[in-house]
């Protein structure tokens, strides 16, 4: 019998939009018996099929217990986003559509969604409206990619083709970046065959920013080496930006790559009021940031920005790997700015969040986050806490008494259920991490949370 697709997928739908309707008024993580889960979920595979219908329910009783409230308000851990209306809906469409994004020919709509979406980005965000957007699986990818075109040009420049020869026998590439860099970027220094001990790291200030003096010297003790710098939009920690418009002009006269980690900070360019935190952004040559965290984008949605777009597309499609580097591809399928060839049309729900929002809902997402940190940060203090960053975007870092019983806070805090913290340790403290980037967390949530962190610790 043919499955009945409509009533199929609308009950999927419904069981989606039923999870985001409840979200605020269960617990934030529902701690289930991992037995209990995976007993639902396991078993041996039975021999013959299953109606689908039966599927999604089984699906839906077995996942259920074990769902985190990510996309609810009072989601703090990590910098995990939300998911828009608008934004999830259309991925949902992406899902029932099953495009292939590769190219125009195999799906026009996907591609014309993403070039669309990616003209929109460059201009919110400040950066050459000719810069290429390839729409990747998240920041990993996006910083991946952002190296692997430094690496090609940079490698260029001193006469040697990596594309066709490798790293093997190559001249020593330095991957110059801040000791509080993402941990990503290490893993992409690692896939792209630089290894780990090619990072040279450079010291950071007191909010986890490079030290532009700092920096300096590790260029000049470089001697012309070719060289990569990272540099780093939003700490992880703090949001801290590195100073920009002082670091990329300094890296370029040493004649580096310049690839920036604003996996989340790099919004900060959609705002008025945030926008000098990284004022000369748009002088680097590469870009990594996601939309799945403060864009409020489903998952799994990044976008790795090339300033360069023919150097971007040879580096990365399969057609061009003969290319050198010298940037002669002018026209590029979009499958030319991924490591992926066939992949999911990630540009309709990146495409649909910045519909629903517009460039002025963009900035108050941004605006209303970093206000909602504040309060945070203010009504932890007024309960005795001590706050451990300026908290300058969307960051904070808490603790409450001797840090030594953040540890045990924070299991109290989520055990509650009321929000979800995480922890970190920052310069030798262990601290507690709030993140604000979910488009619906309004200052009760945040009331509501500062309360709870504040009870836990009293307890
Ligand atoms: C989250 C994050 C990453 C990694 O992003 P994914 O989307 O998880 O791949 C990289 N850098 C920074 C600064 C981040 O915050």
């Amino acid at each position: 019998m043919e499955p009945d697709l409509e009533h199929l997928f609308t009950r999927a739908a419904a069981e989606g939009a039923r999870h985001r309707m409840t979200v605020a008024d269960r617990p934030v993580h529902p701690y289930p018996d991992p037995a209990a889960l995976a007993q639902a979920f396991g078993g041996p595979l039975q021999e013959g099929p299953t109606d689908p219908a039966e599927v999604v329910d089984e699906l839906v009783a077995a996942a259920t217990p074990g769902l985190v409230g990510t996309v609810g308000p009072r989601y703090f851990g990590f910098v995990i986003g939300g998911a828009s209306p608008a934004a999830t809906a259309a991925d949902l469409l992406a899902s029932g559509w099953d495009q292939c994004a590769y190219s125009e020919a195999l799906s026009p709509a996907a591609a014309a969604a993403e070039r669309a979406a990616a003209a929109w980005l460059t201009r919110l965000l400040g950066l050459p409206t000719t810069a290429s957007v390839g729409f990747v699986t998240g920041a990993q990818a996006a910083n991946t990619v952002g190296l692997a075109v430094g690496r090609q040009r940079v490698l260029a420049d001193v006469g040697w083709d990596v594309a066709r020869d490798g790293l093997f026998g190559a001249p020593p590439v330095a991957i110059v970046a801040g000791d509080e860099r993402h941990a990503t970027i290490d893993r992409a220094a690692r896939l792209l065959g630089f290894g780990t001990a090619s990072i040279v790291p450079v010291a950071t200030g007191a909010q986890g920013a490079v030290d532009v003096p700092r920096l300096a010297e590790a260029l000049e003790a470089l001697g012309g080496r070719p060289t990569i710098v990272c540099l780093q939009a939003g700490n992880v920690n703090t949001g801290a930006c590195d100073d920009l418009l002082a670091a990329i002009p300094l890296a370029r006269e040493h004649g580096a790559w310049v690839h920036v980690d604003g996996a989340f900070g790099l919004w900060a360019a959609a705002s008025p009021r945030t926008a000098h935190l990284v004022d000369g952004l748009e002088l680097a040559d590469s870009w990594g940031v996601d939309a799945h965290k403060w864009l409020n984008v489903p998952y799994d949605c990044g976008l790795a920005i090339c300033a360069d777009a023919g150097l971007h597309a040879s580096t990365m499609s399969y057609a061009a790997a003969y290319l050198t580097g010298s940037g002669a591809v002018s026209d590029f399928v979009l499958g030319d700015l991924t490591p992926e060839s066939s992949r999911r049309a990630r540009g309709f729900a990146v495409w649909a969040a910045l519909r629903e929002l517009g460039s002025a809902g963009v900035a108050d997402l941004v605006d209303r986050s970093c206000a909602l940190a504040q309060r945070m940060a203010q009504r932890l203090t007024a309960g005795g806490a001590t706050i451990h960053n300026d908290v300058v975007l969307n960051q904070v870092l808490v603790s409450i008494g001797d840090p030594a019983r953040t540890d045990a806070i924070i299991e109290r805090v989520q055990r509650q259920g009321v929000c979800w913290v995480g922890g970190t340790t920052w310069r030798g403290l262990r601290l507690i991490r709030v993140s604000v980037s979910n488009s619906t967390t309004t200052e009760a949530d945040i009331d509501l949370s500062a309360d709870a962190i504040l009870a836990a610790a009293a307890e």
